[in-house]
């Protein structure tokens, strides 16, 4: 049967826009890093692509080495927009990258031209796509000379493979000198990617602020510290979490005595808040403006809502922040 959205998909979203750029993001968007492989039900990755483009979320985030296996992510991606999605593509922001490992051989990992544009048109294919809207770079190359990577993401749009260009995970300084090398060649660097969350904080000390000085977006990732920002490890470590997964960059020793103080405090200001945990871990990163959204990732199509139901309540007062600071500082 014909996959039909429903009409009030724009209702209740946010939109922020990115930058200085003309292209606005939901404040929550969906990752496929996790639970869209191969080894993944189908229907379940399907439902909860579904689910999150009902509720407003048109942007996807994906990279060439999802899956398990590496390029499933995609492939399945691929699938789910030939049986519901492609009818809405002009809808949808489809993001994808290349920086990590790929393939074998010395041409499929960091960031030299001959792997970026053949890992691009290999995703391309897997996902039916003639262009993606974003492309990343996925992590810094300390030895490809960064003029090299920036030329081939610049050859890239040219060509119409992207609409805009991206980079994750990289430092203030890297990032201000890729900002300069792009505007050279007549191109904003839309979009940086970089890890965030109330646990993780290392984007504080000087990225965010060339990210705002340059009018740069940022899309964090790990919003949730893969999950550990939930209530769901406060009792046991529940066997079909990502954490009891042997596939995953997860693991049980990071679920620490520690952590779970912590987040045992959270917890209850997340209570008081009237939000789940993570729907207060949401509301945290996205209290400063310089944030466009944050990638979730999730396994179940409940999850999916929880999060989007965060953006309820996305207010802070400066005794709430004060308490989180003191939960963080107590528990070390
Ligand atoms: P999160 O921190 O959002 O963790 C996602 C996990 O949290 C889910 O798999 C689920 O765990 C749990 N979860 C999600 N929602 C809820 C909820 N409402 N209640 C309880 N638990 C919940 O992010 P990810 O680490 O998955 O990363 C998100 C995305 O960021 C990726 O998919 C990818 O697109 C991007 N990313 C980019 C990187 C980069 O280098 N640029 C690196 C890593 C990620 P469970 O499975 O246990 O149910």
């Amino acid at each position: 049967m014909t996959y039909i959205a429903d009409s009030e998909r724009y209702g209740t979203m946010l939109y922020n826009r990115c930058g200085q750029s003309g292209l606005k993001l939901p404040a929550v968007s969906l990752g496929l890093w996790h639970n869209f492989g191969g080894i993944d039900p189908f229907e379940r990755s399907r439902a909860m692509a579904r689910r999150a483009f009902e509720l407003g979320i048109t942007h996807f985030d994906l990279a060439n080495n999802y899956g398990p296996p590496y390029g499933s992510a995609e492939e399945t991606f691929g699938q789910i927009l030939r049986k519901d999605l492609a009818p809405y593509r002009d809808e949808l922001v489809i993001s994808t990258k290349a920086g990590w490992d790929m393939w074998p051989g010395p041409y499929g990992d960091f960031g030299s031209r001959k792997y970026l544009i053949a890992s691009l048109d290999q995703s391309l294919k897997r996902m039916g796509l003639d262009y993606v809207d974003i492309f990343y770079h996925h992590r810094p190359d300390p030895q490809t000379p960064l003029e090299e990577t920036m030329g081939a993401l610049e050859q890239i749009v040219r060509s119409g493979k992207a609409l805009y260009i991206g980079i994750s995970s990289y430092p203030p300084e890297m990032t201000r000198r890729a900002v300069e090398i792009l505007e050279d060649m007549g191109i904003h660097l839309l979009i940086h990617q970089p890890s965030y969350n109330i646990l993780d904080r290392w984007v504080e000390d000087g990225l965010l602020d060339v990210l705002e000085q340059e009018e740069v977006g940022c899309i964090v990732f790990s919003p949730l510290a893969q999950g550990l920002l939930t209530d769901k490890y406060l009792k046991e470590i529940p066997p079909s979490s990502r954490a009891a997964r042997p596939d995953t960059f997860l693991n049980r020793e990071d679920v620490t005595e520690q952590v779970l103080r912590k987040v045992g405090c959270l917890n209850e200001i997340a209570q008081q808040r009237s939000q789940s945990m993570a729907q207060m871990a949401i509301a945290w990163v996205l209290r400063k403006p310089v944030i466009t959204s944050a990638v979730f990732g999730a396994s179940r199509v409940e999850q999916v809502e929880d999060i989007v139901a965060a953006l309820n309540n996305l207010e802070w007062t400066e005794d709430e922040l004060d308490v989180v600071e003191s939960c963080l500082a107590d528990s070390t």
